[in-house]
């Protein structure tokens, strides 16, 4: 007898094979058949003809915080996921010694869009080095699976304390920061992951500790994956970091090399195709490198008061590093920091930041002064093409106008679909970079499988069901070794998804407080989506995430050669 029975379905497998009709039959937390006349259960559940298919699999998400204190790692079970990579961009919160909790937090609180006071009132500090995160985690019990990469930022921070941020590591300290990285694969990390881009700044622009890191500590941190002969190295590129240059960390150390993040730059619209060209040519030498890529636009919502955006103009710098809003101002009204800002957004060649591409995407969503009312919906593209102005002068002039608070909508990147269209259909793409669980005040793109099917299958016809479903599931839990998932096949675990193919889609935008000290965060919620199971336990229904399904997740700590 099986546990459970769903059937009357559409079966979507994430192998690629066509739909067909039937269901899937559960026992003990693992698919036991796959088809029709599946015998006798002891729940049954009619699936209506909906589409049955794995849990989507996100593998890049920073719920490393927000885990200690939420097992649902809000809002991505309620959209689909089943299986949550954590520590992404080398940003996690192991190890960390008890009296650099608060640096941590400090560090954390600009990538992850979270106040410094919901982080403090927040996370459990229940563990100190990275096998008791693990530990602590397997402990509290989790909703979706997670896996964990060990990050490069805590472990530099574990290492040289507050030199993290400042300084290149010695030898003693590169040696050490290697044993922590190799114990923490051999434990259960998924991986070694790091950072080297230019926006990824802790609190008052101090850069995130992986970005001091020179040669000699990439190639150690990097070779512990080799030495343990398992472990993926997924990286965020900054300027410095080519595809050759990860060609030779692959090539040294023999691993999979993830690549964030792939998207097409208005500011230099074919770059992101010379690189998908030398990770095809990389692989014909044998090496593993994968594209990740997103199916959305990268877009955030920001004020002038927290421009993330901006912060990767290194011209930028004058105003992180102001000390009060006056000296603040002072900067944003000075005219050769806006000659040097003007000359930075003009010229091409400097990858995946603001650029004068970006000004029409640049739309005044909320004002607070009154007066101010007849601009929202407009961009400052259109308000600087109306009165031959330079746009920055437009929107700093705006900001400074009692406007710091004014809320901005920006599309950054992938703005073109036809030109993402071919990055999604790309055989060497991961679909991913949602971001869950960071830029929570910016951006909510946690339902980006549940976009896939609506958006490019259902809406513009550029993947089957079959397909788009598969990238999300299978192809992204294979290139990741997470043996068991991502597939509806005998012998797999029961993570499935219900949702009707003729609605699928990522909600509206909306603002919700339900962060530690009620700090509000950007929420999107499911449409179309009828029911979540992990590891065959139900987590979502009709009405959306079931509060008392226990913590059916696993944590994975066993992941293929
Ligand atoms: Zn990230």
């Amino acid at each position: 007898m099986h546990d459970l029975v769903i059937d009357n379905a559409l079966v979507i497998d994430g192998l690629g094979t066509p739909a067909r009709r039937g269901g899937v039959a559960v026992k003990d937390g693992r698919i036991a058949a796959v088809g029709a006349d599946l015998g006798a259960a002891s729940q049954r559940v009619d699936a209506g003809g909906l589409v049955l298919a794995p849990g989507i699999v996100d593998i890049h998400t920073h719920y490393d915080a927000q885990l200690t204190w939420d097992p649902f790692a809000t809002p991505s079970t309620a959209l689909g996921v089943t299986t949550v990579v954590i520590g992404n961009c080398g940003f996690t919160i192991a190890p960390c010694r008890p009296p650099d909790r608060d640096l941590t937090l400090r560090a954390l609180t600009h990538v992850e869009g979270m106040s410094l006071e919901a982080l403090r009132a927040g996370v459990r500090w229940d563990f100190e080095s990275y096998p008791e995160y693990l530990d602590a985690m397997e402990r509290r019990g989790v909703v979706p699976n997670v896996a964990s990469f060990v990050g490069h930022s805590s472990v530099r921070t574990y290492v040289l304390g507050a030199d993290a941020t400042k300084r290149p590591a010695t030898d003693a300290e590169i040696a050490e920061m290697r044993r922590i990285v190799l114990e923490a694969v051999r434990v259960g990390a998924l991986g070694f992951a790091t950072s080297t881009a230019e926006q990824h700044n802790g609190e008052n622009g101090v850069p995130m500790p992986s970005r001091l890191a020179d040669e000699r500590e990439m190639m150690a941190l990097t070779g512990a994956l080799g030495e343990a002969g398992r472990g993926v190295f997924m990286l965020t590129k900054g300027m410095t970091s080519t595809i050759p240059w990860l060609e030779k960390v692959a090539a040294a150390n023999g691993r999979p090399v993830m690549i964030a993040a792939i998207f097409i730059d208005p500011g230099d619209p074919t770059r992101v195709f010379r690189e998908v060209g030398e990770i095809e040519a990389a692989r014909a030498r044998g090496r593993e490198l994968w594209a990740q890529v997103g199916c959305f636009p990268l877009g955030m919502e920001f004020t002038l008061r927290h421009p993330y955006p901006l912060e990767a103009f290194l011209g930028w710098r004058p105003a992180i590093e102001a000390a009060d809003e006056a000296a603040y101002r002072r900067v944003l009204a000075d005219p050769s920091f806006r000659k040097t800002l003007k000359e930075e957004s003009a010229s091409t060649g400097v990858p995946n930041r603001f650029s004068d591409k970006t000004w029409p995407h640049l739309t005044i969503m909320d004002v607070t002064r009154e007066g101010h009312r007849h601009l929202q919906g407009q961009t400052i593209g259109e308000l600087a093409q109306a009165s031959g102005r330079h746009p920055l002068d437009v929107f700093l002039d705006f900001g400074l106008d009692g406007e710091l608070d004014a809320m901005f909508d920006c599309r950054l990147f992938n703005t073109d679909e036809d030109e993402v269209r071919k990055l999604l259909r790309h055989q060497h793409a991961a679909v991913a970079l949602s971001d869950a669980g960071a830029h929570l005040s910016f951006l909510c793109d946690a339902g980006f499988g549940l976009h896939l099917f609506g958006h490019w299958v259902r809406e513009r016809g550029d993947l089957t069901l079959e397909e788009a479903v598969k990238r999300v599931t299978s192809d992204v839990a294979s290139a990741y070794r997470i043996p068991g998932r991502g597939r509806l096949a005998p012998g797999a675990c029961a993570d499935l998804i219900l949702f009707d193919p003729r609605t699928v889609a990522r909600g509206g935008k909306r603002r919700v407080n339900d962060l530690p000290t009620g700090a509000t965060r950007l929420d999107t919620p499911a449409v179309g989506l009828h029911g979540v199971w992990v590891n065959g336990v139900r987590t979502v229904d009709e009405r959306g995430v079931i509060a008392d399904c226990g913590r059916p997740g696993r944590v994975l700590r066993e992941f293929g050669p």
